[in-house]
């Protein structure tokens, strides 16, 4: 018989490139404002609106 333990987390990897490390951040803590420090290497991670504007207008090249 198996037990399959089913979790309500999200493993998300270290943002530092430097780092390989996996952090468990449980699924109700995942909503904006959440910060949590990484267990290897105690970089901060933020949780933000996922949205970036930017008012300024790009010149897309024509091409030839
Ligand atoms: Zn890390």
């Amino acid at each position: 018989m198996q037990v399959f333990w089913t979790a309500k987390v999200q493993k998300i990897k270290c943002m530092n490139e430097e780092c390989d490390e996996i952090n468990y951040i449980w699924e109700n803590k995942i909503k904006e404002g959440y910060s949590w420090n990484c267990n290897k290497c105690q970089s901060k991670h933020d949780i933000v609106l996922g949205i970036s504007f930017s008012p300024e207008i790009v010149k897309e090249a024509t091409s030839a």
